[in-house]
């Protein structure tokens, strides 16, 4: 059957880096990749033309979908908007909202060629390869009651910490089966010695575990966590954990890898239905300069391959292209060095395309 694929090319960089990764998918459509591709209006682009961040039309067709792909959302010239209902980054919400994509997927992978590029010293961080598992629709980023409110003559402000049976479980599913995927280490990271929210999280972990007898299932607290990241990183195969320290950590393992230009995520949901968008924002100050860096976007169109529309051998030939031309020396500016070739997004993706059909 014909799947739908949502492209939303978004605001600054986004319609740049998008449209690259199209031409990725248009080859991956003339392998016999049985999709249908369409283009949507998300956040400042969307406001611009229809006064929404997420008109009704986008949001039907997102619902449609199998898969979307989401350039970036966001950029100095909406930041004014007063109604904060308008702005570029209620739209993205929206549609994971929507769509209840509470499966966060970030990749935190080092290719060897850009080791140099981290902050850590290259040996620590060459060949890493990090899945982080974070939960997107709940915890403390959402839970009520939330406020800031008079209490005995001074301002308070609180939040609640709240995750039920059903959210973890379901996050850790998806946790167990991607480390069943990988290299078969899952190491979910809690707070339990302080939060109950996270003890139950650690209890219902423990109880998923006998149906995934092939995955190794450990536990770590945030703070050490976020220690190990910088002191051992490669240590890691697939962490799971809970929203805000999901979002904290997965920065940091961003990083680790020396671009933001380079990685993809996915958020899913329960049926597998997926948004597929590069871990960088829209990059206002280098927009309309062709010289954003594509590949991210790009490898996020590997990630929906594999896990949206069940085509992992695409997916690889995508990844491979792409490890193929920076062996080639071809960088854009974010991560040139001094023994590359720097080209324009433009070039960088007519090298992935060629590299793709050559393999
Ligand atoms: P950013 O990721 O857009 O940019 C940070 C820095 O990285 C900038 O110097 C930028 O030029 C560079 N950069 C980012 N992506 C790049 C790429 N592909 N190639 C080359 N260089 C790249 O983060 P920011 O500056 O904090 O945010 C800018 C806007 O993006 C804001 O409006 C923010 O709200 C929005 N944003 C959107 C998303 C999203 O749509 N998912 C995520 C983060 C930020």
């Amino acid at each position: 059957m014909t799947q739908k694929i949502l492209v939303l090319p978004g605001d600054g960089i986004g319609p740049e880096i998008t449209a690259q990764a199209s031409r990725i998918l248009a080859a991956c459509q003339a392998r016999g990749l049985d999709v249908e591709v369409e283009e949507g209006l998300l956040g400042g682009a969307a406001y611009d033309a229809h006064g929404e961040p997420l008109p009704v039309e986008t949001l039907e067709k997102a619902q449609a979908a199998r898969a979307i792909l989401l350039g970036a959302v966001g950029g100095p010239e909406w930041d004014r908007l007063e109604d904060l209902t308008k702005r570029p980054e209620k739209g993205l919400l929206g549609v994971r909202k929507q769509l209840g994509l509470f499966g966060n997927l970030r990749p935190a992978i080092t290719y060897p060629q850009l080791a140099a590029a981290s902050s850590l010293k290259p040996e620590l961080v060459a060949g890493l390869d990090i899945m982080i598992v974070r939960e997107l629709t709940g915890g403390i980023y959402f839970g009520q009651p939330r406020g800031i409110e008079e209490r005995n003559g001074e301002r308070v402000g609180f939040n609640t910490y709240v995750y039920s049976e059903s959210e973890i479980e379901r996050i850790g599913r998806v946790a167990f089966e991607m480390a069943r995927k990988r290299d078969k280490r899952l190491c979910s990271v809690d707070k339990a010695n302080v939060l109950e929210a996270t003890i139950l999280w650690r209890e219902v972990m423990e109880r998923l575990a006998p149906e995934y007898p092939d995955v190794e299932l450990s536990h770590m607290y945030v703070d050490n966590a976020a220690m190990q990241l910088v002191r051992a990183p490669k240590q890691f195969d697939v962490v799971v954990t809970g929203n805000m320290f999901g979002d904290i950590l997965s920065d940091a393992a961003a990083m680790l890898t020396g671009s933001i230009g380079m990685l993809p995520s996915a958020s899913l949901n329960e049926s597998g239905q997926g948004m597929y968008e590069p871990c960088h924002g829209s990059a206002p100050d280098i927009a309309g300069q062709g010289i954003a860096n594509p590949l991210a976007t790009i490898l996020s169109v590997a990630m929906m391959l594999r896990y949206s529309l069940d085509a992992p051998v695409l997916a690889e030939r995508i990844e491979g292209a792409v490890g193929k031309v920076l062996d080639e020396g071809l960088r854009t500016a974010d991560i040139a060095a001094e023994d590359t070739r720097t080209v324009s997004t433009a070039e960088m993706g007519d090298a992935v395309l060629a590299a793709f059909e050559a393999l």
